[in-house]
C-alpha cells in the first residue's frame, strides 16, 4: 500500500495540542460514486488503484494506508459573528499530505469519516446531497479558475445517517493546499497561547508564503499576503456570481482557497442583496456583503497576530490596521479590471467604473440573469448597436438599450477587432455555472440511485467557457417552477 500514498505529514509534526489523532470510523458497504482521475494523477496517486475495491476502502475510511497519520485539526471561529472557542474537525479526518507534480504540498482529507473529539453533538458523518454539492461546486470553481479546495472522490458509505429522517451517508475526499483557517489562529490566540500562534504562523509561512520568510518583518508580510489573497479571491467570487453562504472565520482559509462548501449558490438573476442560505437570517453573507465580511474575517486574523507584530500593542495595532487598509486597494485592483474585462474593455478610461456600475444597476432593476447577460454581451460585441439577445434578459429591454448605446460608443475607443474581443470575453464570462436548479436536480436523481445527471453536470462544468451545442440547456436559467430560493447546510 505504501507505494500508493506517498504521504509526508508536516502538520502532524506540530505539537499535540494542534490536533487529535483519530482514525476514520469504518463504514459497512462503501461504493465509489466518482473518482477525479485527473486530480489523482496531479497528486501522484494512481487512479487505477483508487478505483479498485482496495482503493475505495481507503477513500471510505475503512483502511488507513501506510504513512497516513490521521488527525482532526483543532480550530475555533466566529460563526455569524459569535466567537466559539472550540470547533475543530468534527466530521473530517486529515489522512496526510502529499507533494503534487508541481511540487505543492496538498492535504488529503476524508469529510464525513466519522466522529472525532471535536464532533460535539454531531455524528461525524455527511449526507450524500452535501457531498455531491461540494464535489460539483468545488470542481466547477476550479474550472472557472478560482482558488478552491478540490474533490478527489465521493463514495457512498452504505449506511444511512439521520437528519430529520434517514439519508444515504457519503464521504468526500477533499484536497486542499492546507486546511488551516483564520479560526485555527483564533484557537490558540483565544487561549493566550502565543507560542502556538507563532508555530502556526511559521508553518503557514513555510508552506504557503515562503517569500514572507525573506521579508524584514515576516509576520507583517504574512498578514499582508493573506489579506491580498482573500481580497483577490472575493473579487473572483463576485465576477462569477458566487455566494459562499457561510463566511465564518472557521471557513476562511489562510491559503486563500474557497473552502467549506455548504449552502453556497450562484446568482441567477443579479441581485447584490441575494442570500440563499436558510440559516443566514440577516443577510450577513449576502452576495454584495462578501468583500466587507472578508475584511471582517481578516481583522480577526490580524488580532491573533498582534503579539507577533510587536511587543507593544500600541505599535502592533496601527501596523495591523495599515495592512488591513490595503484590502480595499487589492480588492478594487482585482474587481474593477475584472469587470472591465467582462464587458470587453482592455484599457481603463475615466467613466468606465460608472459604465460597469450602471450595467449592474440595470441588471438588478430588471432581474437580468448574471451569467447570461455577460456571456451574451460577447455575442453583442459583434454588432453592438443591434438589438441582440442580451436585451431579452431585461424585464424592460429599453434599460439595456440605453446602456448598450453608451457601451457601443465606448468600445470604439478600445483596441481590438470584434471577433478577438468576443473571444477575450468568452474566456472570462462562463457559459456554464453550477446553477442551483441543476445541482438540486442532480442530487435528487442521485438520491434515487441515478448518478447520470450528476456525472453529466460535472462534465459540463469542467469546461465552463466552451459553448457546447449538445449541452446548451445547461446555460439556461431556471424556469419559474425550477427556481431554488433557499439552500441548506445539510450538516
Ligand atoms: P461547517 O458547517 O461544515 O463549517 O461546520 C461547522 C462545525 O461543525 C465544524 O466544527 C464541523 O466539524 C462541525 N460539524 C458539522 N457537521 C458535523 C457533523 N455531522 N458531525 C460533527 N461535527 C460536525
Ligand atoms: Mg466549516
Amino acid at each position: 500500500m505504501t507505494a500508493h500514498f506517498p504521504f509526508d505529514n508536516s502538520y502532524a509534526r506540530l505539537p499535540d495540542r494542534f490536533f487529535a489523532r483519530v482514525a476514520p470510523t469504518p463504514v459497512s458497504a462503501p461504493c465509489l460514486i466518482k473518482l477525479n482521475t485527473a486530480l489523482a494523477r496531479e497528486l501522484n496517486l494512481d487512479p487505477d488503484f483508487l478505483a479498485t475495491p482496495e482503493g475505495v476502502e481507503v477513500l471510505s475510511g475503512r483502511q488507513v494506508p501506510d504513512r497516513a497519520e490521521p488527525i482532526a485539526l483543532a480550530y475555533a471561529g466566529h460563526q455569524f459573528g459569535n466567537f466559539v472557542p472550540q470547533l475543530g474537525d468534527g466530521r473530517a479526518v486529515l489522512l496526510g499530505e502529499v507533494v503534487d507534480r508541481g511540487g505543492m504540498r496538498r492535504d488529503i482529507q476524508l469529510k464525513g469519516a466519522g466522529p472525532t473529539p471535536f464532533s460535539r453533538q454531531g455524528d461525524g458523518r455527511a449526507a450524500l446531497g452535501p457531498v455531491l454539492r461540494e464535489y460539483i461546486v468545488s470542481e466547477a470553481m476550479f474550472a472557472l479558475g478560482i482558488p478552491t479546495t478540490r474533490s478527489l472522490a465521493a463514495v457512498l458509505t452504505g449506511e444511512d445517517i439521520f437528519r430529520g429522517g434517514p439519508l444515504p451517508g457519503a464521504v468526500l475526499t477533499r484536497v486542499a493546499s492546507s486546511h488551516i483557517r483564520v479560526g485555527t489562529f483564533q484557537f490558540f490566540a483565544a487561549q493566550g497561547d502565543i507560542e502556538g500562534v507563532r508555530l502556526l504562523a511559521d508553518h503557514v509561512i513555510a508552506r504557503h508564503y515562503p517569500e514572507a520568510a525573506q521579508a524584514v518583518k515576516p509576520y507583517h508580510a504574512l498578514l499582508e499576503a493573506v489579506v491580498a489573497r482573500q481580497a483577490k479571491l472575493v473579487a473572483q467570487w463576485l465576477h462569477v456570481g458566487f455566494i459562499h453562504g457561510v463566511m465564518n472565520t472557521d471557513n476562511c482559509s489562510v491559503a486563500g482557497e474557497t473552502i467549506d462548501y455548504g449552502p453556497c449558490a450562484f446568482l441567477d438573476a443579479y441581485d447584490p442583496a441575494k442570500v440563499f442560505s436558510s440559516i443566514d437570517y440577516r443577510g450577513r453573507y449576502a452576495y454584495g456583503n462578501q468583500p466587507q465580511i472578508a475584511l471582517w474575517n481578516l481583522s480577526r486574523f490580524a488580532e491573533t497576530l498582534l503579539p507577533l507584530l510587536a511587543d507593544d500593542e500600541t505599535v502592533a495595532v496601527p501596523a495591523a490596521q495599515e495592512i488591513l487598509d490595503g484590502f480595499s486597494r487589492v480588492f478594487h485592483g482585482a474587481y474593477g479590471p475584472g469587470l472591465l474585462r467582462k464587458i470587453g474593455l482592455s484599457e481603463f478610461r475615466d467613466g468606465d467604473n460608472a459604465l460597469c456600475n450602471d450595467l449592474l444597476t440595470a441588471m438588478a432593476a430588471n432581474g437580468a440573469d448574471f451569467t447570461l447577460t455577460f456571456r451574451r454581451l460577447g455575442d453583442a460585441v459583434l454588432a453592438p448597436s443591434e438589438p441582440g439577445a442580451v436585451r431579452d434578459l431585461f424585464t424592460d429591454p429599453a434599460a439595456y438599450d440605453a446602456w448598450a448605446a453608451r457601451w457601443a460608443e465606448r468600445l470604439q475607443a478600445d483596441p481590438g477587432a470584434p471577433a478577438e474581443r468576443r473571444a477575450r470575453m468568452n474566456a472570462v464570462n462562463p457559459a456554464y455555472i453550477p446553477r442551483n436548479h441543476r445541482v438540486e436536480a442532480a442530487i435528487a436523481a442521485a438520491a434515487a440511485d441515478d448518478f447520470a445527471p450528476f456525472n453529466e453536470l460535472v462534465d459540463v462544468l469542467s469546461r465552463p467557457f466552451d459553448d457546447r451545442s449538445d449541452h446548451a440547456r445547461y446555460a439556461d436559467p431556471p424556469a419559474v417552477d425550477e427556481r431554488v430560493t433557499q439552500t441548506f447546510c445539510g450538516t
